[in-house]
C-alpha cells in the first residue's frame, strides 16, 4: 500500500502562539513551566491535526523553541565555552546561544553577557538556522534526549510518529570552527559524532520508533569529495548497527543527481526526493533506488502556498509505482512545511477566488492524502474534480493575465536595460549637480520606527483618522528626519520611510497582481516571522508608489534626498512567487514597474534615486551551472531595466546586506553608488577585489543590529583601515543598513561620530 508523509509541520501555531510564548517567557511574563506547556500543546495539536487529516507518517521532533539545528547543538553538547560558566538551564543555554544574553546579577543568579552564535540563511529559504560552532575542546556527549521525549509524548496521544533528525553531514558541513579553532574542519569530527546519532537512534527503537527521518539536505549542493565520503561512510555505518530504526534518507530543495554516486548502495531503507523542485531528477533516481529500498515522492510543495495540482502530482506517483511497485513508493510533502503559513482557513480578507488558488500548511496535509488514496484506488473522486476545476479556473483567471503587461516585458531590449552612458561620463556630469565633497555621508533609507509611527499607521488602517490627518503625521515624521539630518551635516539625505510597514509589503500593495495574508506568517528565525505578500497574476502600477513623500522631503530642504526603493529581485525573493511563469519573468514584470517609479520620481525632481536589493545573494542558485550563470544575468539584468531610464546626471545608488555578495555581480548592476553591508565582515580581501571597480561604493561602517554607539575615533580607526585598500576618491560614508530598528538617542549619537569622522578624514586629504 502506497503510504502519505509529511517531512515537518509549522511550529508556531495557528495564532501565533510559539512567538507570544517565547517572547512572554524572554520578558519574564511566564514561568518555564508555562513555555513548555505551550510547546506540548502545540506539538499535541499539530500531531492530532495530521493524525484526523489521515497522513500515515506523521512527523515527531520537527518541534523546536528557537530552532532545530539549534537543538541539536544542544543534544550533542557542541555548546562553546562562553555559555556554560553562568550554570544556565538547558533551555535558557539554548537561548543564550540562539539570541544572545545580557543580564545583570541578582541575589541568586550572576550577571550573563553574551552575545549569540552566527545566524545563516537555511539553503536558498529565507529560515535561519543557528549555525554549529565547534571548537577543539567540544566534548561531544549526549544532553538530555528531546527526540525521544517527544516520540513517546506523541506515543502517550496514540500517535506513532517517525521521528525527524538533520544528519550528520549537513550538521557538520553547515557548521564552522570556533575562533579558538579556526583550522578546525568541521567534518573531521564525523567519528566523534556517529556513536551519539547511533545512541539517540537506540534510545529511538526502544521507545517504540520503527522508523526514523534523516534529513541530508546539504545532498542538493556541489559537495566536495570530502562531505561525498562522509555520506559513504555515516550511512554504512548506520547500516552495520543493530536494531536501529529504519532510516529514510530525506533531501529537499534540489537535485541529488550530482551527488547520486554517494547515496547509490548505502543500507537505507528509503531515499525521499524533491520532486517538485527538481522534477528533472525523476529516471537518474529511480534507477538509482536499490531494489528493495523505498522512494519517497516529494510532490507537495513545502516552499509555496500554490494548491497541488492532483492529476500532475499523482501521474508522477504512478510513473514510480510502475518502476518500483506500490509498496516501495511514498507519497509526501517536498520538504518540512515550515516554510509555509499554517493555515488557510485564518484568512479572511482574501478575495474568495484567490484564496482557492492557494494551499497553506493544514491544506496540504489534505492534498498528500488524497493524492495517496487516488493513487490506491479509493474513492476521491469529488476531490479531484474539485482540483481540476480550480486549477483550470486559476489557469485563466482575470486576476492573472495582463496582455499588456506581457506584451512590455517581450519588448525589453538591451538598449533599455543600458544607461544612456558609461559611468566614466555619468559621473561628472552628477558632480556638476551634486558638488559633493569627498567622503560624502549619507544613510540606507529608515529612520527610528517609533510606537508613535506605528500607533498611528493602525489608527489609519482602522479608520479612525483621515487620510489627510495621517499624510499630515507622515510629513511631520519626514521633516523632522530631514531636519535632524542637516543639523549633523549629513550630505545625501533620506526621507526616513516612516510611512513603510515592510520594505517589500510597502510596494506589493500598490501593485496589481499582489494578494496579501492577514495571518500568513512564516518563521524566519527565532521568534521573528514573516508575512510574505504573494505574487498571484502579472505585475503592473498603477499609478506612483513613493513619489508624493520624495517630492515633499525634497521641497523642504536644499540638499539632495533619495528616492528610496525596494529592487526587482527583493520584491521577488520576500514574496511567495507564482509557480505557472518563471522567476524571470516576475522579475522583469516587476522591474517594468519600477521603472515607470524611477523615472516618475526624476520627473518629479528627485536627482539621486536608490533601489535596494537585499536579496540579490540569495537568489543565487544553490548549484554552480547554467541555471545559477543566468541568474547572475537575467538578476543584474532586472536591476538595470528598472534604472537605466534615467538621465546621465541623474545619480544611482543601490543597497546590500546579508551579503558574500560576489563583486562581479555588483558591478554587473552598473549603479553608480553602491552601499554594503560591512561592519562586522573586516575582510581586506573583499575590498580589494573592488579596487578596479569605477563605480563608487559606502562600505557599512556600523552595526545597525545593535544598540551600541561607536565613538569617532573607531569611525576614524574602520576608515582609516578600508582606505589601506580602496581609494578615497570613490568612498562613500554610511552605516551596514536602515535604522528603523533603532532608538533615536543612539541613531543620533552614532550618525553625529560617523559624519565627524568623514570631515576628519576631508581635512586630511
Ligand atoms: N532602505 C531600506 C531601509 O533602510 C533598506 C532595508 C534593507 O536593506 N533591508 O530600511
Ligand atoms: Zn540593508
Amino acid at each position: 500500500m502506497v503510504q502519505s508523509a509529511v517531512l515537518g509541520f509549522p511550529r508556531i501555531g495557528p495564532n501565533r502562539e510559539l512567538k507570544k510564548a517565547t517572547e512572554g517567557y524572554w520578558n519574564g511574563k511566564i514561568t518555564v513551566d508555562e513555555l513548555f506547556k505551550v510547546g506540548k500543546d502545540l506539538r499535541t495539536q499539530n500531531w492530532k491535526l495530521q493524525k484526523e487529516a489521515g497522513v500515515d507518517i506523521i512527523p515527531s521532533n520537527d518541534f523546536s523553541f528557537y530552532d532545530q539545528v539549534l537543538d541539536l547543538s544542544l543534544l550533542f553538547n557542541v555548546i562553546p565555552d562562553r555559555y556554560t560558566k553562568y550554570d544556565l538551564s538547558p533551555i535558557d543555554t539554548l537561548f543564550a546561544m540562539g539570541r544572545g544574553l545580557q543580564r545583570k546579577a541578582t541575589e541568586t543568579e550572576k550577571a550573563v553577557d553574551v552575545t549569540a552564535l552566527e545566524m545563516v540563511k537555511w539553503f536558498d529559504s529565507n529560515y535561519h538556522y543557528v549555525r554549529p560552532t565547534f571548537s577543539k575542546t567540544t566534548q561531544f556527549k549526549l544532553n538530555g534526549q528531546k527526540p525521544v521525549d517527544e516520540f513517546l509524548e506523541a506515543k502517550e496521544l496514540g500517535i506513532h510518529t517517525r521521528p525527524v533528525l538533520l544528519g550528520p553531514v549537513s550538521y557538520l558541513f553547515l557548521g564552522k570552527a570556533d575562533k579558538d579553532s579556526l583550522d578546525l574542519e568541521p567534518l573531521s569530527l564525523l567519528e566523534q559524532l556517529l556513536p551519539l546519532y547511533t545512541e539517540i537512534l537506540s534510545k529511538l527503537a526502544s521507545a517504540g520508533a520503527t522508523e526514523v527521518q534523516i534529513d541530508e539536505p546539504v545532498l542538493v549542493l556541489d559537495l566536495p569529495a570530502n562531505a561525498q565520503a562522509a555520506i559513504k561512510k555515516a550511512y554504512t555505518y548506520f547500516g552495520e548497527q543493530s536494531n536501529l530504526p529504519k532510516i529514510t534518507l530525506a533531501t529537499y530543495f534540489g537535485t541529488v543527481v550530482p551527488n547520486l554516486d554517494a547515496i547509490k548502495g548505502l543500507p537505507v531503507a528509503a531515499l525521499h526526493v524533491d520532486f517538485v523542485r527538481a522534477p528533472e531528477q525523476f529516471d537518474e533516481v529511480v534507477a538509482a533506488i536499490g531494489n528493495k529500498q523505498t522512494l519517497s515522492v516529494g510532490i507537495v510543495d513545502g516552499r509555496n502556498i500554490w494548491k497541488n495540482d492532483f492529476k500532475k502530482s499523482s501521474a508522477i506517483v504512478n510513473k514510480a509505482i510502475e518502476k518500483l511497485g506500490a509498496d516501495r513508493v511514498v507519497v509526501a510533502t517536498s520538504s518540512s512545511l515550515l516554510h509555509t503559513p499554517v493555515d488557510l482557513n485564518n484568512e479572511t480578507k482574501l478575495d474568495a477566488e484567490i484564496k482557492g488558488f492557494f494551499s497553506f500548511a493544514t491544506q496540504k496535509l489534505d492534498e498528500v492524502v488524497v493524492i495517496t488514496k487516488n493513487i490506491s484506488g479509493q474513492d476521491v473522486a469529488a476531490a479531484l474534480e474539485a482540483n481540476a476545476k480550480s486549477v483550470e479556473s486559476r489557469g485563466k483567471s482575470k486576476f492573472i493575465h495582463d496582455a499588456a503587461v506581457k506584451a512590455r516585458v517581450a519588448s525589453i531590449d538591451e538598449k533599455m536595460s543600458t544607461r544612456a552612458a558609461p559611468f566614466e561620463q555619468r559621473l561628472p556630469e552628477q558632480q556638476k549637480v551634486f558638488n559633493l565633497p569627498l567622503f560624502p555621508t549619507t544613510t540606507i533609507g529608515s529612520f527610528p520606527q517609533t510606537k508613535d509611527i506605528r500607533i498611528n499607521r493602525n489608527k489609519f488602517n482602522k479608520g479612525t483618522i483621515s487620510a489627510e490627518e495621517y499624510e499630515k503625521f507622515i510629513n511631520s515624521e519626514i521633516e523632522k528626519v530631514i531636519r535632524f539630518q542637516e543639523e549633523i551635516g549629513l550630505d545625501v539625505l533620506v526621507h526616513g520611510e516612516p510611512e513603510r510597514n515592510d520594505m517589500v509589503q510597502y510596494f506589493g500593495e500598490q501593485i496589481n497582481g499582489y494578494a496579501f495574508t492577514v495571518n500568513g506568517w512564516v518563521q524566519s528565525y527565532g521568534s521573528r516571522y514573516v508575512r510574505p505578500p504573494i505574487i498571484v497574476g502579472d505585475l503592473s502600477r498603477p499609478k506612483a508608489m513613493s513619489v508624493k513623500e520624495s517630492v515633499y522631503a525634497q521641497s523642504i530642504t536644499s540638499k539632495p534626498v533619495k528616492g528610496m526603493l525596494t529592487g526587482p529581485i527583493t520584491c521577488l525573493r520576500w514574496s511567495f512567487p507564482r509557480d505557472d511563469v518563471d522567476q524571470k519573468t516576475q522579475a522583469m514584470q516587476l522591474a517594468l514597474a519600477l521603472r515607470d517609479e524611477v523615472n516618475d520620481l526624476e520627473a518629479a525632481g528627485i536627482k539621486v534615486i536608490q533601489v535596494d536589493e537585499p536579496a540579490l545573494r540569495e537568489g543565487l542558485p544553490l548549484r554552480e551551472g547554467t541555471e545559477r550563470s543566468a541568474y547572475y544575468t537575467w538578476a543584474a539584468e532586472a536591476f538595470r531595466v528598472a534604472t537605466s531610464g534615467v538621465a546621465n546626471k541623474t545619480q544611482i545608488h543601490s543597497h546590500f546586506c546579508y551579503s558574500d555578495l560576489d563583486p562581479n555581480h555588483i558591478k554587473a548592476l552598473d549603479a553608480d553608488v553602491v552601499s554594503i553591508e560591512f561592519s562586522k565582515k573586516d575582510d581586506a580581501n573583499y575590498i580589494a577585489e573592488f579596487k578596479n571597480y569605477p563605480n563608487h561604493i559606502g562600505l557599512g561602517l556600523f552595526d545597525i543590529h545593535s544598540p551600541r554607539i561607536p565613538s569617532k575615533d573607531e569611525f576614524i580607526a574602520k576608515i582609516s583601515t578600508i582606505l589601506k585598500s580602496y581609494p578615497a576618491e570613490k568612498f562613500w560614508v554610511n552605516p551596514d543598513c536602515g535604522l528603523k530598528t533603532r532608538g533615536w538617542e543612539e541613531t543620533r549619537l552614532s550618525l553625529t561620530h560617523m559624519v565627524e569622522a568623514a570631515k576628519y578624514f576631508r581635512e586630511q586629504y
